[in-house]
């Protein structure tokens, strides 16, 4: 089967949530199935090749999931992007207009060896401002973006044209 079918095929449409007017487009099918799972992980390493990055960055809090089995699959450390507060130690911080709020996101200042290449993970490509904050974070923290995976864009919204030129791999897009 074709990953963008098998992640059609697990993505739950919730009307209105978290607020009214939101289709919010729930993965947590797709985590709890093994074998889907694993093919998603497989598909992301694939894409970027398991030599081409250094460090694996997800993005607070689905985009953990997928980062820890990234980097645990291809032998690489974990950064976390964190929500405003969240990290005990000196921080960069960008906020950002959500598709359904607004929100800052956080980085350990020194998360990062200058030049590291850091793969940027997360679920759901939105509007894009979520990961434009969190591409800019890693390059101030002295990181390199090698490269951005996600499992689902919602096309409609314009999200990859916030982070042009970088490229935006998604495994299903959805218009
Ligand atoms: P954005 O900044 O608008 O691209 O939003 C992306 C972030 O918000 C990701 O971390 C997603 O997990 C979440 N998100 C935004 N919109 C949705 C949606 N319709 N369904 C599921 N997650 C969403």
């Amino acid at each position: 089967m074709e990953i963008s079918d098998l992640v059609a095929g697990k993505v739950v449409d919730v009307p209105d949530f978290p607020k009214p007017g939101i289709l919010f487009k729930d993965l947590m099918p797709l985590f709890a199935d093994g074998p889907a799972f694993g093919a998603v992980i497989e598909a992301i390493i694939a894409e970027h090749g398991a030599d081409g990055f250094d460090v694996v960055a997800g993005i607070e809090a689905r985009g953990f999931v997928i980062a820890a089995a990234v980097a645990y699959a291809t032998g690489k450390g974990v950064v976390p992007v964190r929500k405003a507060g969240k990290l005990p130690r000196a921080t960069v911080s960008a906020s950002y207009a959500l598709e359904y709020g607004e929100a800052v996101l956080e980085v350990h200042e020194d998360a990062f060896a200058a030049g590291e290449r850091v793969l940027v993970v997360d679920d759901v490509l939105a509007t894009g401002g979520t990961a434009a904050a969190t591409l800019g974070l890693v390059e101030r923290a002295g990181g390199q973006v090698s490269g951005f995976s996600v499992i689902l864009e919602l096309g409609f919204l314009g999200g990859r044209s916030r982070i042009a030129p970088r490229p935006v791999h998604a495994l299903l897009t959805v218009s």
